[in-house]
């Protein structure tokens, strides 16, 4: 069998070593973190470590920090029209979420379906902050969520002027920062943001566990997300997936620890990825290729490439790639991303996204563009016969 070549990480990254170890050691204990025995104190002294190195990733306090069973779960707590602050207990009246957010961020969490707004995105993908300002003078007690880094494009949001913004009009920012964590600095503070969600998978922890991070200690939910035995403030009932959550502070001190060396190793890779991606085919397109984008993503399509058959055409080359977001992939439809960017329906049809992570090598760029050379000179061939035949 051919050696393969992941490059969907944006989809989900491999498990670090660290975050292994740390998780097959936390599969040992034996104790509910809840218990007040030695069993006990051991797994819940699992989970204080982990919170206090997932805290430390995005520069918060360990206290602020509320585990969730995934970045899905995390949002759907953050997005409720139930949070209070010192100053302002009466229910936020509206959310407003970019256009380009995750699914997670679209469904809108627990507000209902009337409450929400739209907030449009400009031609590279980055949220208009005019529209930002006059939807916000539009509402009373607004909530807004703005991702950090958009899962498809890679594409940085201006996060802190919209902070400004959302602050000036009464309101609270919630920032999914699930694709940022690890590959730009993060820091709660200096973004502006009043939450933050973060996913373990993303940054080489375990599937199915996330975290919500407050700010302030004085920003409340009062609504629980599940309501039991209490756990997590409250919040999130259920025992803590101890061992996910111990391999989810591995992860975060490992991605903290070497952030700045993998930031460059990616961006490096995905220079030389990109280049030859114009190299074989100078009409192809990188989606926000003028913006601020994370190091690691690569979003891009061709005039007539279909993202179904390409995907395939790499998947037997050995490389593994995906079609805009994951979550959505096995069903082609154009992404919602590059629709509110005005991306021309049969372009974004094709739009394939190569996400690469910090154990990368030069190697798989060598083995993506081997392949995309195929794929290119089959979908130049196919145009040219279907030219030939409508002559
Ligand atoms: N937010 C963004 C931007 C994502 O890319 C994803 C997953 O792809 C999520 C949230 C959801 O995270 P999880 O897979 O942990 O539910």
């Amino acid at each position: 069998m051919t050696e393969r070549v992941y490059l969907d990480w944006n989809a989900t990254a491999p498990l670090r070593p660290q975050a292994a170890a740390a998780l097959s050691e936390a599969l040992s204990l034996a104790g509910n973190p809840s218990s007040v025995h030695a069993e006990g104190r051991a797994a819940r002294s699992a989970v204080e470590t982990a919170r206090e190195e997932v805290a430390a990733l995005v520069k918060a306090r360990s206290g602020d920090v509320t585990f969730t069973a995934s970045g899905t779960e995390a949002n759907m707590l953050a997005l409720t029209p139930a949070i209070e602050t010192l100053s302002e207990k009466r229910p936020r009246d509206r959310l407003l979420i970019s256009a380009v957010e995750h699914s997670s961020v679209r469904a809108g969490g627990r507000f209902p379906r009337g409450a929400i707004g739209d907030i449009a995105v400009d031609a590279a993908g980055r949220v208009d902050l005019a529209a930002l300002a006059d939807a916000l003078a539009k509402t009373e007690r607004p909530l807004v969520s703005i991702m950090l880094a958009n899962n498809e494009t890679g594409v940085l949001q201006p996060v802190a002027e919209a902070a400004a913004l959302v602050h000036a009009a009464g309101g609270l920012l919630h920032v999914d920062a699930v694709q940022a964590a690890g590959r730009v600095p993060i820091d709660i503070g200096a973004l502006g943001a009043d939450l933050i969600t973060l996913s373990a998978h993303k940054i080489g922890g375990a599937k199915g566990v996330g975290a919500l991070i407050r700010a302030r200690e004085d920003i409340h939910f009062a609504d629980p997300l599940i309501r039991g035995g209490g756990q997590e403030r409250g919040l999130r009932a259920g025992t803590e997936n101890v061992a996910g959550i111990a391999a989810f502070g591995a992860a975060a001190a490992a991605a903290r620890g070497q952030f700045v060396e993998e930031a460059a190793h990616m961006l490096a890779l995905r220079q030389e990825l990109e280049a030859g991606l114009l190299a074989v085919a100078p009409d192809t397109v990188i989606f926000g290729a003028g913006v601020e984008r994370l190091p690691n993503t690569t979003l891009f399509g061709r005039p007539g490439m279909k993202a179904d058959t390409a995907i395939i055409a790499f998947d037997l080359e050995g490389v593994a790639l995906s079609s805009g977001a994951a979550c959505s992939s096995g069903k082609v439809q154009p992404s919602h991303v590059l629709a509110a960017m005005g991306i021309d329906a049969g372009l974004a049809r094709g739009a394939l996204r190569a996400s690469l992570g910090w154990n990368s090598q030069k190697a798989d760029i060598a083995a993506f563009l081997g392949a995309w050379r195929k794929v290119a000179s089959a979908l130049s061939k196919d145009s040219k016969e279907r030219s030939g035949m409508a002559a």
